[in-house]
């Protein structure tokens, strides 16, 4: 939407691009990008998730997120600070995945960033819909992203290791971030709900620190960052994302959110602010017994002597 007689709070020019109503800015289009590009620049040095010789490894699927992500990153890649490559997972999800993936080749030839594309088929022989197609034949099927989430964490963890990456950064928005702390609170899922957060990493060496440098940055916006610049991306969600508890949450999020502007950042403000003390109270009593344990198939930093992936592989494998 273009707010024609309305001026940019920054540089009084016309036209208007975005009117935020969390914190009363209008903005034009030159204001509005240098806003989210120095936010997401000021989220990386506020919380130190990239030092100078990092590499960065970015999940780049084709949709708005990621693809704004690996633009802002370049920015530190141009100036020396980073070194970056992309990788993108293909699942087998048919009349989706595709184009995502034709859309992040296409980006990361433009900023000549080597990408990674690792196939569910050729790793594992078997697509998403494969095993949905099995899964919608049993009693209690399970969601096809319960099975898409933790295969895909085995192939970030596993190339990011392999390219001897530093950190390894995700797209999560605001939205994303305040679905995840809402949805596990409400599952009662607090071990889950402790590690969310800009950084998430481990004493166990084998993993990379994942880091979230578009937190504070509402999906929407992001949206309109990319239309703005021309980018191309993916706008279709997966399929499969219809069904999900997360979608529900994000549904019932986004219209409260029209009434109360500003109710993600307080969520997420808030969450920031209980954290530690529910980490101490929580994780520590749970853990003092836990050693770092190691997948006895496939070598991964697992809490069982099995991870989790294996054990969908297992399962998958006898049937
Ligand atoms: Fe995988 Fe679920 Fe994401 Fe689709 S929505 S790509 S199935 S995790
Ligand atoms: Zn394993």
């Amino acid at each position: 939407m273009i707010f024609i007689t309305t001026k940019c709070s920054i540089c009084n020019k016309t036209p208007v691009i975005i009117n935020c109503k969390y914190n009363g800015q209008k903005l034009c289009h030159t204001c509005f990008n240098n806003s989210i590009e120095k936010k997401v620049l000021q989220t990386i040095k506020k919380q130190k998730l990239i030092t100078k010789g990092d590499k960065v490894l970015v999940a780049l699927s084709g949709g708005k997120d990621s693809v704004a992500l690996i633009k802002i990153l370049n920015i530190l890649k141009e100036r020396r600070i980073i070194e970056l490559e992309a990788l993108t997972i293909d699942e087998g999800i048919s009349g989706y995945r595709k184009e995502g993936v034709r859309i992040a080749k296409e980006t990361t030839e433009k900023l000549g960033i080597k990408h990674h594309i690792v196939s569910f088929k050729e790793k594992y022989n078997f697509t998403i819909d494969s095993l949905m197609e099995k899964e919608s034949k049993k009693e209690y099927p399970r969601h096809a992203c319960t099975y898409c989430g933790v295969f895909r964490r085995q192939i970030f963890n596993q190339v990011a290791r392999d390219i001897n990456a530093t950190k390894l950064a995700t797209g999560h928005n605001l939205d994303d971030e305040t679905q995840s702390i809402m949805m596990n609170y409400m599952e009662g899922n607090i071990n889950n709900m402790v590690r969310i957060g800009y950084k998430t990493q481990s004493s166990d060496e084998k993993f990379t620190v994942k880091i979230k440098p578009l937190r504070e940055i509402p999906e929407k916006e992001l949206g309109l960052y990319v239309l703005e610049n021309n980018f191309e991306v993916h706008f279709d969600g997966c399929p499969y994302a219809r069904h999900s508890f997360r979608m529900e949450i994000g549904d019932f999020i986004r219209e409260i959110n029209q009434k109360h502007p500003t109710i993600m950042y307080s969520t997420l403000n808030g969450f920031e602010k209980i954290k530690p003390a529910i980490k101490e109270e929580f994780i520590k009593k749970e853990n003092i017994n836990k050693t770092h344990q190691t997948c006895s198939i496939c070598g991964e930093p697992s809490s069982d002597t099995k991870c989790k992936a294996c054990k969908f592989l297992d399962e998958i494998y006898d049937n």
